[in-house]
């Protein structure tokens, strides 16, 4: 939300401004025009205040904004990615997101870790012969000897 209220501070001292120029005009007496031409050095001061406060913190909205937009963006994507996979079961005791079979890719079958997956992260399971203590999580069904999480 741009910040009225540094714009509406701007738009009263360019007011007050005005009417102490038109004041101005008809002033013969020094010391009176001088009083009010500090009058009006502050008025642009409070003005110039106002408008840096306004662009300052319209600045901060459109970073705020490429963010989100970038945030909108990874969601979609990652929306797009998640329609490839499907929840399968392996070794009858570990859930893990495999590519489905009509999956439109030239990459090679992999399975993703179901918790990263519903973060919108993308971990692949690796295969090892002999998987590091507490990171085995199944035997798998396709030869190998174990599966050792992603994450
Ligand atoms: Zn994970």
């Amino acid at each position: 939300m741009v910040d009225v209220t540094s714009i509406s501070h701007a738009m009263t001292a360019t007011k007050a401004m005005k009417d102490i120029l038109e004041a101005m005009v008809g002033l013969r007496d020094a010391n009176t025009f001088q009083t009010e031409r500090f009058k009006l050095q502050s008025l642009i001061i409070d003005a110039q205040n106002s408008i840096f406060s306004a662009n300052e913190e319209r600045s901060a909205l459109l970073e705020r904004v490429r963010d989100l937009e970038k945030t909108i963006a990874e969601f979609e994507t990652w929306d797009t990615e998640k329609q490839r996979y499907e929840l399968k079961t392996i070794a009858h005791v570990a859930l893990v997101y495999a590519m489905k079979k009509d999956a439109d890719t030239t990459e090679p079958a992999h399975w993703l870790c179901a918790n990263c997956y519903n973060n919108r992260k993308k971990s692949f399971f690796q295969y090892f012969t002999h998987g590091p203590p507490g990171r085995l999580i199944a035997l798998s069904q396709v030869g190998l000897n174990v599966v050792s999480s992603p994450c």
